[in-house]
């Protein structure tokens, strides 16, 4: 083929329409179709990445192999096309204008008056090339955040207008995503709020080809004609595009719909066979018809908003239809746990599971979790933060350090049997300093990671400042918390287990970020099994 081609994917009406998903289930089905496809997410904030929010403002960051820290979408990408993704994949608006603005700096604009177009468009155009060049992939797919008529996602939309226009037809698409309501009273759907928004976007310069009816119930009657009409497109390309109960049936709705095709075809290219979905059906009919049913309790302070810990919930779906086994989780506020309700709070569950997370707050909540997990034969899962709280737990109450904390919470502790990593002593800033993305580790022979693994060399993602503190190591082993994965070159501590106990691991790396439909990750695999009982 000769060149790439690119569909942009916006939203209109309202935000939380599932753009995200829908992109992804597109480029599931032109993956299936043989199409090499990659996904990018334009965000119009200015943070630099999303690694400085709050998850209380933008979910989980979402952390790359390449370690960029990113949107949650990315996620959605990787879990639905089983390919990892990159920096590349994730612009921000601050992103684009600290490039701009250290180019001016550096005088590349030889005296020009530097301005949103062409400037900041020709750097959001070059970012967009350059998702579908890194790899040579046919199709990209652009998903731009936030809602058509935003004034912050003017420029990227402005920047679709204009690749749209160099690179001629076929070449280049639009999917706009819009909601039809229902209005009870009435009785009736509403295509209102579709026509004003595209009325935005052709205010914009920008046609959609596509049209993506998001709706509570199946649109009824001629609505999707009338749409067609009102809005300038056709027929067969407006899309309905219903409430589902799991995102993972998307591909499917989409592929009754002829979405795939309707793009291949306005891309002019070859449509080919069915595609071949089998092991995509096969896991939705597990995760459909589950023979087992557990409980999983979710320790974090972030439990508030599910979107906090989408990979690990995601996680869970995966490893529970590779299962057969429904995985309710039950998500436990940390800062409500204390010594004295620990048992009422945690009874009834098959296993306990202790989120990553920064900072004091709900710490010692996370502490208690651990100690009972370990002294109940729980079975226990810690990620990062919940596997440094598990190496507390056990300083204070196995090998009797009292006091024995982090120094990220405590820094005059006695015991800092979690500590600042050396090369972080000198750092200042916060925006993208932490130990990222992918580290290898080698797990010894005979431990759970390594049966979960099937091998002892792993390459996984991480996102941290603090960790195990080696001067420490002999006490942990001698005293049957084993340190059973190393990081070859600097010997950083990647996972800890218990052998005496039915399973209780804890892994500084984050396991939740490369788990998928088609390769749920091995240790939420055997996580789920143990506290299934098997
Ligand atoms: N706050 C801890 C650290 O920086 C754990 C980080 C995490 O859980 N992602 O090491």
């Amino acid at each position: 083929m000769a060149d790439v081609k690119y569909i942009f994917v916006t939203g209109g009406v309202t935000s939380s329409l599932g753009k995200g998903i829908v992109s992804a289930s597109l480029a599931k089905l032109l993956q299936a179709r043989g199409y090499s496809v990659t996904i990018q997410k334009l965000d119009p904030y200015i943070n630099v990445d999303p690694g400085t929010l709050n998850p209380y403002e933008h979910g989980e960051c979402y952390v790359t192999l390449d370690g960029a820290e990113t949107d949650l979408d990315l996620g959605h990408y990787e879990r639905f096309l089983n390919v990892p993704t990159s920096q590349v994949n994730n612009v921000t608006t601050g992103r684009v204008y600290q490039s701009v603005i250290n180019k001016e700096r550096k005088g590349d604009y030889l005296g020009k008056t530097v301005q949103v177009i062409p400037h900041i468009t020709d750097e959001i155009k070059r970012r967009i090339k350059l998702a579908g060049s890194v790899n040579k992939f046919d199709i990209v797919i652009t998903e731009i955040g936030g809602t058509v008529g935003d004034i912050e996602s003017l420029p990227y939309i402005e920047s679709v207008r204009q690749l749209k226009w160099e690179t001629g037809p076929h070449n280049c698409i639009v999917i706009h995503l819009t909601l039809v309501p229902y209005l009870s009273a009435s009785g009736e759907q509403k295509t209102k709020p579709t026509q004003h928004s595209v009325k935005a976007l052709l205010e914009a310069g920008i046609q959609p080809d596509i049209l993506v009816l998001r709706t509570e119930r199946s649109l009824v009657g001629d609505i999707k004609r009338k749409v067609a009409l009102f809005c300038n497109v056709e027929e067969r390309a407006v899309v309905e595009s219903v409430d589902v109960s799991t995102i993972y049936d998307v591909p499917i709705r989409m592929l009754d719909e002829k979405l795939d095709q309707t793009v291949l075809r306005k891309l002019s290219l070859p449509v080919g066979d069915k595609p071949d979905l089998t092991e995509w059906t096969e896991f939705l009919r597990k995760l459909k018809n589950p023979k087992h049913k557990i409980r999983i309790g979710l320790v974090g302070k972030y439990v508030e908003l599910p979107d906090a810990y989408k990979s690990i919930r995601e996680s869970f779906i995966h490893s529970g239809a590779m299962n057969e086994c429904q995985v309710e989780l039950k998500f436990i506020h940390s800062e409500e746990i204390n010594e004295d309700n620990v048992r009422e709070k945690l009874a009834g569950l098959n296993g306990i599971l202790v989120a990553p997370g920064f900072g004091s707050r709900g710490i010692d909540g996370k502490i208690i979790t651990a100690r009972y997990a370990r002294e109940n034969d729980v079975p226990f899962f810690g990620i990062c933060l919940g596997m440094q709280c598990a190496v507390i737990e056990f300083a204070r109450n196995v090998l009797k350090l009292e006091g024995a904390h982090s120094t990220e919470i405590d820094h005059k502790t006695k015991y800092p049997v979690i500590d600042l990593m050396e090369e972080q002593k000198s750092i200042i800033d916060k925006g993208g300093t932490m130990r990222l993305g992918g580290y290898k580790c080698i797990i010894e022979k005979k431990s759970k990671a390594y049966k979960a693994y099937g091998k002892s060399e792993i390459i996984e993602r991480h996102r941290h400042r603090y960790e195990f503190n080696n001067k420490y190591f002999e006490d942990y082993r001698k005293n049957g918390m084993i340190p059973v994965g190393i990081n070859p070159d600097s010997k950083l501590v990647e996972i800890v287990e218990i052998p005496s106990h039915k399973w209780f691991v804890g892994v500084q790396f984050h396991p939740e970020y490369s788990s998928t439909v088609l390769s749920p990750h091995p240790l939420f695999v055997q996580f789920v099994r143990a506290c299934i009982g098997k």
